[in-house]
């Protein structure tokens, strides 16, 4: 059977750890060339890793690194991209991360870490790759879109977080920068969406899940009573980087156990 993303070229932010990792080997294993991105050299030996795994599972790839929130590096990933593989077509913006404050403590250096890397760095690498689309157009050889972008929002960008509203405020800025960059190219077959994962068991959120009285705590948010798991945002990934959402555009796909479903009004245990 053909695979889904044959001959396509995905660039996965943040792809060292966690969400972004599990969907790499996603990407990958549905014939797509992954890049396996990573911030500082501190995270190379975990790209390396990754990249690894999906070798050994029959995948191709290259690991990159490069800060999304700095313009030039941003710049040169997508060089570097282009070189190897030719083009690009399907970018996922999974970076992302937390310096949670109570907020009259936060500082401003707070504030700007967490916008910088999981909006600005949103911002900058969907224009390079919406460049780099309306430079080529379609491909009709390997997809009916031009490109796809997925950003990596979460359940945030609708529920509100006391102690994070930094992170809140940049989940809710990616939904109305992806929706109105949808709106925008559109009309040039270009589909934009976002994932928004309720709670993922991964390095971020590790406090949530290590302890069983944690997890326990954590359950009575998740109507389907289970943490998921990076393969779970995986699949979606697959799913909305290929033709078969080819009508799905502008849209946030919740992947969140039910966590959105106002569970504090459930009538079950
Ligand atoms: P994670 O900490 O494992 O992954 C985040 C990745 O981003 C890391 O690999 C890190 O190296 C990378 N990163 C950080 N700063 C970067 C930068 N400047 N440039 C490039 N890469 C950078 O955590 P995760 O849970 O896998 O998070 C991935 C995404 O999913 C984030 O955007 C996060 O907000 C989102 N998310 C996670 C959950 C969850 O429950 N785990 C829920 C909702 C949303």
């Amino acid at each position: 059977m053909k695979r889904k993303l044959e001959n396509q070229t995905a660039i996965i932010t943040g792809s060292s750890s966690g969400i972004g990792a599990g969907v790499a080997k996603s990407l990958a294993r549905e014939g797509a060339n992954v890049v396996v991105n990573f911030p500082t050299e501190n995270s190379r030996e975990d790209a390396e890793k990754v990249l690894a795994e999906i070798k050994a599972d029959g995948g191709n790839g290259i690991t990159l690194r490069c800060d999304v929130s700095k313009e030039a590096d941003v710049k040169a990933m997508f060089d570097a991209t282009r070189e190897q593989y030719g083009t690009v077509d399907i970018l996922v913006n999974n970076a992302g991360l937390q310096k949670d404050s109570p907020f009259e403590e936060m500082t401003i250096d707070q504030w700007n870490f967490v916008l910088g890397v999981n909006l600005t760095g949103q911002f900058l690498c969907a224009r390079e790759a919406i460049r780099e689309y309306l430079r080529r157009g379609i491909r009709p050889d390997v997809s009916v879109a031009a490109g796809k972008i997925i950003c990596m929002s979460s359940v945030h960008e609708v529920i509100p977080w006391a102690g994070h509203a930094n992170y809140a405020a940049s989940k809710g800025g990616i939904m109305l920068m992806m929706k109105s960059i949808a709106q925008e190219f559109a009309w040039k077959k270009i589909r934009i969406n976002s994932i928004c994962p309720g709670a993922i068991q991964t390095p971020i959120n590790r406090q949530a899940w290590e302890t069983p009285e944690a997890l326990k705590d954590l359950l009575t948010l998740i109507p389907y009573q289970r943490i998921g798991v990076p393969e779970d945002i995986g699949k979606a990934a697959v799913w909305l980087a290929s033709d078969d959402s080819d009508y799905v555009n502008g849209a946030s796909l919740f992947v969140d156990g039910g966590m959105t479903l106002y569970p504090g009004f459930t009538t079950n245990g």
